[in-house]
């Protein structure tokens, strides 16, 4: 399994070297490599796929829903200059994965998920596993997470037609943000939106990407809100 891993973040950094010109980044930081080091992703995928779990691809977690594959993760890590005092949001938690890898190097992570069932066992799996400092929640990722806001930095781990301006409203001034923007199932570009510290945004493509769709589906809350009116 050592040498799996080993194996896996070779060809990480292998490609972080293939991508720079796209990216900027010829390699990411210690931190974001040592993360991917310390996460088992093995514990984060169904037992069916675990003899694949340290290959540098996306593997599916049910519900139509893929874990992305480790490179994409430490890029996406990489591109949000991460200090130990930063406050993120990721959108679509999936299986926890990426959560717990920004867990490792941020003070906290706030992570949501719209389909109830992997929001489940997500939350259920951080718990065990032993991650404090990550809090989940269920709801529409387009609308971000209000209550916490703002954040340091804000991670989207599903294809969005537009930037959300939910998302840019609740970044912190200084904020960094990666979100992938295509139509669902075409072509995609990684962007990387900054807010600077006067709240002006300029938005960047970084690298074209594949994710499933982020689904804006406004069900979700339009229950809970007649959940509360009852
Ligand atoms: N980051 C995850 C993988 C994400 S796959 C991991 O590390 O495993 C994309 C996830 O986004 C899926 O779990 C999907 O259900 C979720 N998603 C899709 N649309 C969403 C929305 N509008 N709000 C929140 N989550 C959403």
């Amino acid at each position: 399994m050592k040498n799996k891993a080993k194996r896996l973040l070779d060809e990480i950094e292998y490609e972080a070297k293939c991508t720079a010109t796209f990216t900027g980044r010829k390699t990411f930081s210690q931190a974001v490599m040592d993360a991917i080091r310390e996460v088992a992703r093995e514990k984060f995928v169904p037992v069916a796929s675990r003899l694949y779990a340290y290959e540098n691809r996306p593997l599916t977690i049910g519900h139509g829903q893929t874990i992305s594959q480790p490179y994409i993760v430490a890029l996406m890590t990489d591109l949000l200059d991460l200090t130990s005092d930063s406050i993120v949001l990721e959108v679509g938690t999936g299986s926890g994965y990426q959560a717990a890898i920004l867990s490792k190097i941020a003070r906290k992570v706030y992570s949501i998920e719209t389909i109830g069932p992997l929001f489940e066992s997500a939350s259920k799996r951080l718990l065990k596993l032993g991650y404090t400092n990550i809090e989940t929640h269920q709801c529409n990722g387009y609308e971000g997470w209000e209550e916490k806001a703002p954040f340091d930095a804000i991670i989207v781990t599903a294809a969005a037609t537009h930037i959300p301006q939910a998302l840019v409203d609740q970044l912190k001034p200084g904020g960094r943000m990666v979100i992938p923007v295509g139509l669902p199932y075409m072509s995609q570009e990684l962007m990387l939106l900054t807010k600077n510290n006067e709240g002006q945004t300029r938005v960047k493509s970084v690298l074209s990407v594949a994710f499933v769709p982020l689904v804006d589906d406004k069900e979700p809350n339009k229950n809970k809100d007649n959940l509360e009116q009852r």
